[in-house]
This record gives C-alpha cells, structure tokens and sequence, in this order.
C-alpha cells in the first residue's frame, strides 16, 4: 500500500515529463495566439458548485465525485472538470463589467471516481478553453477551430469532428415530452439510473453507457430534428464558417454529452485508434450556467480535452515528440584544487546558459568517464593540477571521440558557438 499509488493515479516520471511539457506549451502559445489568457482554479470548490454547474443528473455528480467534509465541516469536492469553477471565478471577480468576451484557457487536473481502463484514470489532466460573453455563432467556430490547429500543430491526423445541436431549453421541454412519449413503451426494461433520469431530465437517457439501454435508444426521436428555428439558424451558421476555414465535421445527431448545462452546439473530436476511450475531447456551448451559477446571463462555449488520452493518440500515430537535449558537458575534477576550479567553471557556464553537469560524487576518474558516457553528455573535459596550472585542458567530443587542445578561458565561448 505505501509504496503504492492510489487506483487510478499515476506518476509522471523524469524521462516523460519531456512529453507533458511539449503539449503543454504548444497548446499554451496557440490560446495566447487566439487571444486567450491562462487561469487557474482551486483543486477544490464547494460540492455545491459541481452539483449546480456540472449537473445534479450526470454521471460525474451522481457517481463520480470526490467530495468530503473538511475539518469545519464543509462539504468539498475535488473539481472533476474545470468548466464550473472558471465560472465561479468569472462571477466572484466580476468579469462580466471587463471588456467582452472573455477568453480563458487552463491546464489541470482532474479527479473523478470511475472504473479504471486505459484511457480513463480517476486523476487526469485536462487542457480545456471558456469563452465567455460571446453569444454569436462564431464563437463556437473559434473555439473548435482552436482545437482542429492543435491537433494540426502537434501533426495528429484523421480525429473526427462530430457536432450536434442540443437546442435551447425551449426547444428541449417541448422534444423532452416527444422522448418520453417514446421510451414510455419500455421504461421498465432500462435500467435504475435511467429509471430515474425518466422523470428529472430524460435526456440523460441518450448518454447512457449501458448496452440494453443503448440498444432501446436507437431509434428515438433526435432533438437535432426538433430544434427550433433560432437553434436551427445558430447550428448552420456554425457550419458555415467551419466550412470556410476548412474544418471537415460529422454530424452526430447522438451526441448530448455528458453535462447539463450545455445549450445548442456540442461536439467531440474522436479518434478511431485508441480504443473505447476514444474521446479525446468533448465541448459545447452552455448559454445557461453562468446564470444558474449565480451571475447575470451570460453566454458561453469552451472544451475540455484529455491530456493522457491526447498523448495515446499521438504515440499510436507514431508521432514523435522532440526529446529534450542531453547534457552540454560533463566536467570532471582531479584532486582538491581541481575541484574547486571545477565549482566555478561549472558556475559560469550554467550562468550562460549551458547545461553542465559536474562530477558530485568524489568518483574516481575512469568511473567520472562512465557516467558521462551514460548520461549522454556532449562534451566531456576533466581537470586536474596540470590543467590547472597551465589553463589547457582536453576536450572530449563524445560524438566524434575526438579529442582537443583547449585554453579554459575559451571553453564558455567555445560552447557557446558550438550551441548557436
Ligand atoms: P467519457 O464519455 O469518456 O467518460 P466525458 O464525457 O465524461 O468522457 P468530459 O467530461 O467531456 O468527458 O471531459 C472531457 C475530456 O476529458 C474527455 O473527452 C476525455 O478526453 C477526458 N476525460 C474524461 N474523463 C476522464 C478520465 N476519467 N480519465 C482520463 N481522461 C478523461
Ligand atoms: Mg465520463
């Protein structure tokens, strides 16, 4: 147990984070490029939050959460998204009297209690953008096409873009009556969770994971085809400019998503290589939760993308990540006075930049040698008295093998060049 991660977490080790931080700035620097800012949100809210923003009938609220009572009796929830909480934020701090709109990007994790797979751990990291304030339709196309230059960016191919409108609740109480007129002739046959979400928001019913639902499900009624004209109007009007920059999409009338507080477009990108966790990133547009969260109406659309099934998908495409670079020089000392040469030699070429590794170990010579070698350092110089006392010393390509005649004073500029 001690020596043991809880279920459904995971370390990142030294020789991956490369991998982590690679994805994190490519996608940091484009939503800047977008004219989106970063925010960061508290690993936890109020558990009330999530109930009310992510959804009181959704899977994540109903039987995923983290949530406890902290020492004064607080009940807390360890965010399992992070579309609620840059809500709350976006109300505390009033960013609503800030100029329209506002576009915010995150980096976070995530926590949710599920049944773990590949692809699906119970802490995960997500990439995700809000913007919020902009009611018109190409809101919706920035978003998504802030996603499709990602994906582009980090040379993944062939993910699939499905889209959907669900409507405004309008359209929805109206379509809600049409779904449960239908799932009426055999209610009885599906299962207790959707048993309930008959009555509280049928819709639920569509995003059930159980086969036998799914099943039952397959001919209803889509609420693509019930929406009204205004819905109808915003769900082309997406299209169009998705059109205009080139953006190939599906439409899926099945897809709802898993939140309540989405309104009109929803969309996915899935990728046909990573298995059933397939989804590698789900949004949409949630014109009501800023208001259901406590502020003034506010319109908003964002995504959120999974990190970890982001870099599945890239490693099943074979795509390589640019692995950071080894060691500039390994320099290795000789006895007492050496030693100390070697401190501020190793002082100022870390000072110009140069990354140096320095012997810390008090290992013999031959052993200095090996553990250069190992580490893949560049250029390997050792210094003893001799060099020293005459300020030349070799320098070992580790590469070429070859060997030079150096002044020390030289060795920074030296490496300098050779870096460009
Ligand atoms: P799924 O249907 O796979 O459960 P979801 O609808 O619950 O996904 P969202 O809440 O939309 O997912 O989260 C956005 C993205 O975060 C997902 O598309 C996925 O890539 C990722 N994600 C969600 N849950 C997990 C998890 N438990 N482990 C890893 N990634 C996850
Ligand atoms: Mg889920």
């Amino acid at each position: 147990m001690l020596t043991q991660a809880p279920k459904g977490t995971k370390d990142i080790l030294p020789e991956d984070i490369y991998q982590w931080n690679y994805v994190e700035k490519e996608f940091s620097e484009l939503c800047q490029r977008f004219g989106y800012k970063e925010i960061r949100i508290p690993v936890f809210e109020h558990t009330e939050l999530f109930q009310r923003g992510v959804g009181d009938t959704t899977d994540i609220v109903q039987k995923e959460m983290y949530t406890f009572q902290d020492k004064g009796g607080r009940s807390i929830t360890l965010r399992p998204e992070g579309t609620a909480g840059v809500v709350r934020s976006f109300i505390e701090h009033g960013m609503s009297s800030l100029p329209q709109p506002i576009k915010l990007f995150y980096k976070i994790t995530a926590y949710r209690y599920e049944n773990v797979q590949k692809g699906r751990y119970r802490e995960f990291n997500q990439f995700g953008v809000e913007l919020l304030g902009a009611a018109d339709p190409s809101a919706d196309a920035e978003v998504i096409s802030i996603l499709a230059m990602f994906f582009e960016k980090l040379g993944i191919q062939n993910l699939e873009l499905n889209i959907n409108s669900i409507g405004c609740p309008k359209c929805r109480s109206k379509y809600n009556e049409k779904l449960k007129e239908y799932i009426s002739q055999f209610l009885g046959d599906m299962c207790d969770t959707c048993k309930d979400r008959y009555n509280r928001n049928p819709m639920r019913i569509l995003d059930c994971k159980e086969e036998k639902c799914k099943t039952l499900m397959k001919d209803a009624p889509a609420l693509l085809d019930n929406i009204c004209d205004e819905c109808r109007t915003h769900f082309d009007s997406v299209l169009e400019k998705l059109d205009a920059i080139n953006i190939p999409y599906n439409i899926d009338k099945g897809i709802v998503r898993g939140l309540d507080y989405y309104t009109k477009t929803v969309f996915e990108f899935v990728s046909k290589n990573i298995g059933t966790q397939g989804t590698v990133c789900g949004g949409g547009r949630y014109d009501g939760l800023v208001e259901e969260c406590g502020g003034a109406p506010t319109p908003g659309i964002g995504f959120a993308m999974g990190v970890e099934r982001l870099l599945l998908e890239m490693q099943s495409q074979s795509i390589e990540i640019p692995k950071p670079n080894p060691p500039d020089i390994y320099i290795g000392a000789i006895g007492h006075k050496a030693s100390l040469a070697c401190e501020k030699l190793a002082w100022e070429l870390r000072r110009q930049n140069i990354t140096c590794i320095k012997d810390i170990m008090g290992r013999s010579v031959k052993a200095q040698l090996k553990y250069a070698d190992k580490i893949g350092a560049r250029y390997v110089l050792i210094l003893g008295d001799d060099e020293i006392e005459s300020n030349k010393a070799k320098l070992k390509d580790m590469q070429t093998g070859e060997t030079k005649d150096i002044t020390l004073d030289t060795l920074i500029n030296r490496l300098l060049k050779i870096k460009g």
